[in-house]
């Protein structure tokens, strides 16, 4: 059976999502039964005679652990190929490798900060050529569009840390319109909330690390397309390349997984409490000065949200509208951590504009509005009455 082949199974197919995520690409083991997939920790793979295998040779071209977490991974995106990764960056360096010196990559201009680096720090070094726009203002990327031969577009929807929302279908009808490709990194959501092929995406990225893995105890990444011909270009990079992960992150992803549904419903519904709460909370006290969830009824991308979202996910972000109010608050906090990264089932606390989003420039920070003050929350699955309350606490702490 060829690799595209072991892709294209659809006997999983009319299945929802939470059984795919249980089922597609993880039978039980043809040689033992074993109810879970194998973690075959091996980088090689005997051979009959010269040149016959069973189908693997070496683990950084193909390995059964990573095979299975690649058909799960496209089997939730509705996808017809996915390829794994050893980091979301690995995932991201890969896409690029694609092009070529003299391309042209226009970007989202909040992109996570690792994105913006790889593309102005590492492949800028190599003639690829990127631009920045705003793609929640459909005219202005419209303009970029139509004034430049562009081979990919790159956004993220919501946007980190101001939870913008991008139009995935109008971005890809533009994209399309102009002969360009719209790849969309969708960590935040996970495929469980949004599916951009479906949108008219071209190609879908997660950092695996985050909510597809779901504990905060791997690093990974992942890419799922539908062209053939682009998967083929991609696998073959992905071995030219090596970005390859390990059969145990591997395996822990898929575990991962398995709880994803459930873990996202949770996620959504303590997220949207904690919003309420403090949407509430600013129209009494003047601690707070905004708070972006897409949730919300009245927040900007509510509607292109409600379109294009299962769920309005975990993150959220608002501003106390000072450092210091910021600060005490971060420390009066008992069951968030301060930390970086997201999507694990502990809830997670930070100020973007000194932590994550601390390598952008002040005046670049300034201007979409990452003030000192902004909060970012990864909110957890704990109780939501716990959480809740410890915001609450936390804010009434703070000065
Ligand atoms: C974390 C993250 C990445 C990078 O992924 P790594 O697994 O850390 O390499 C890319 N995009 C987004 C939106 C992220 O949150």
């Amino acid at each position: 059976m060829t690799e595209a082949k072991k892709h294209l199974s659809n006997r999983w197919k009319s299945y929802g999502f939470s059984t795919r995520a249980i089922h597609d690409g993880q039978e039980p083991d043809e040689l033992t039964g074993a109810v879970t997939v194998p973690i075959y920790q091996t980088s090689t793979f005997a051979q009959e005679s010269p040149g016959k295998t069973k189908g693997y040779e070496y683990s950084r071209t193909g390995n059964p652990t990573r095979l299975a977490l690649e058909k799960s991974i496209a089997s939730l995106e509705k996808a017809r190929h996915a390829l794994a990764f050893s980091s979301g960056m690995g995932a991201i360096l890969t896409i690029a490798s694609s092009l070529r010196s003299g391309d042209k990559i226009l970007l989202g201009d909040d992109v996570y900060g690792g994105t913006y680096r790889i593309f102005t720090k590492v492949f800028a070094n190599f003639g690829l050529d990127c631009e920045f726009v705003d793609p929640s203002d459909i005219e202005a990327a419209d303009q970029k569009l139509a004034s430049k031969k562009i081979a990919y577009v790159l956004i993220e929807t919501p946007t980190n840390p101001l939870m913008k929302i991008v139009d995935i279908h109008a971005v890809s009808k533009l994209a399309h319109e102009n002969n360009s490709r719209v790849i969309v990194d969708s960590t935040f959501s996970s495929p469980y909330i949004t599916t951009p092929l479906g949108f008219g995406a071209d190609v879908v990225v997660h950092s695996t690390t985050k909510y597809l893995g779901g504990h905060s105890d791997l690093v990974g990444g992942a890419v799922a397309v539908n062209d053939s011909e682009l998967y083929e270009r991609l696998k073959f990079l992905q071995n030219a390349c090596g970005a390859v992960p390990g059969p145990f992150d591997c395996w822990l992803v898929l575990r991962g997984i398995k709880t994803l549904s459930l873990r996202m419903e949770k996620h959504s519904r303590n997220a949207a409490a904690i919003a309420k709460f403090l949407y509430e909370e600013m129209s009494r006290s003047k601690k707070i000065h905004s708070v972006n969830y897409p949730g919300l009824p009245d927040s900007p991308g509510h509607n292109i949200a409600k379109k294009q979202m299962k769920l309005y996910g975990g993150m959220m972000s608002f501003d106390l509208g000072r450092e210091e109010r910021t600060v005490s608050f971060l420390k009066g906090l008992k069951l968030f951590s301060t930390a970086e990264s997201l999507g694990g089932v502990e809830s997670l606390a930070e100020v973007p504009g000194i932590m994550t989003h601390a390598s952008l420039p002040e005046s670049e920070r300034r201007k979409k509005g990452i003030t000192n003050s902004l909060v970012r929350l990864s909110v957890g699955i704990e109780d939501e009455e716990d959480l809740v309350q410890d915001i609450s606490q936390a804010l009434k702490l703070a000065r």
